[in-house]
């Protein structure tokens, strides 16, 4: 049975994607059946492995607006063991869809049941907001991991996501749970970056993944070629980093419930 673990933080920039996909492609590497959800109108995590969106006829809109079946959407990806339900700039316009719709903040979750015994793992690369669409994720998922950027106000915004976490808690999924904090972006020349590390440490404590993500020049080029960094260039210190943390993530343990 699968872990569905959403990757959130309703801040742009901070790694969400580069996280979902690699994190996901490194579970893959370690022959983990993992499936990549693409929940961003940007669908950056659609082309990081390497899905052209040109050539998807459906995408997540079509499961979440017009109940068509996960299985008929899930498409392979350039990794081995990495299927994607892609996303296409088609999905802008579901958040709006939704509003009137039955069910609308569990379409996603309704979905993700028909399919998740074929997977170890269900990665959402969710959008940076906190409307519908990251809501549909949240009611979806075991856990939901924290990329947090190594930056000044680092920790500012994290009280609305952990606000809406409690409201899902109690609204829509009891259950829910936070897999970790994962440090990204960081700049190891500079002082600010190990103050940022204490000040999320001190407020997360033990959720804080020892792996930390360096701000490193071949992860910031691999999606321009459709590939994940672990196939891109597997001896970097990106590849390495993020294998520590497909690492961490396994033995935190699979499904709980
Ligand atoms: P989000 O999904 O949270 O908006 P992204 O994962 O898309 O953030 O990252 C924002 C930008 O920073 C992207 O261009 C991405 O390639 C780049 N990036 C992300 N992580 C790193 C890193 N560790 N080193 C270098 N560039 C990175
Ligand atoms: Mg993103």
């Amino acid at each position: 049975m699968g872990k569905i673990i959403a990757m959130a933080n309703q801040k742009g920039g901070v790694g969400k994607t580069t996280s979902a996909v690699n994190l996901g492609a490194c579970l893959a590497y370690l022959e983990k059946k993992v499936l990549l959800v693409d929940i961003d109108p940007q669908g950056n995590a659609t082309s990081g492995v390497g899905v052209n969106k040109a050539d998807v006829s459906q995408c997540i809109y079509n499961i979440l607006v017009e109940d068509v079946p996960a299985k008929d959407v899930i498409t392979q990806s350039s990794v081995p063991n990495l299927d994607i339900i892609p996303a296409t700039i088609q999905l802008a316009g579901a958040e709006i869809e939704l509003v009137p719709t039955i069910s609308r903040e569990i379409r996603l979750k309704k979905s993700l049941e028909m399919v998740k015994e074929d997977y170890d793992y269900i990665i959402i690369d969710c959008p940076p907001s906190l409307g519908l669409l990251t809501i549909n994720s949240l009611t979806s998922s075991d856990t939901v991991l924290i990329p947090v950027q190594c930056e000044y106000y680092a920790l500012e915004g994290l009280s609305q996501l952990l606000n809406t976490i409690r409201l899902v808690q109690k609204h829509l999924n009891k259950d829910l749970m936070i897999e970790g904090v994962l440090l990204t972006m960081l700049d190891a020349r500079t002082n600010l970056g190990i103050q940022v590390i204490e000040e999320v440490k001190k407020y997360f404590q033990d959720k804080v993944y020892k792996s930390i993500i360096p701000r490193n020049v071949r992860l910031g080029e691999a999606p321009s070629h459709g590939q994940p960094i672990i196939t891109y260039d597997p001896k970097s210190r990106g590849a390495e980093v993020y294998l520590e943390l497909a690492k961490e993530v396994m033995a935190s343990g699979e499904r709980v419930r």
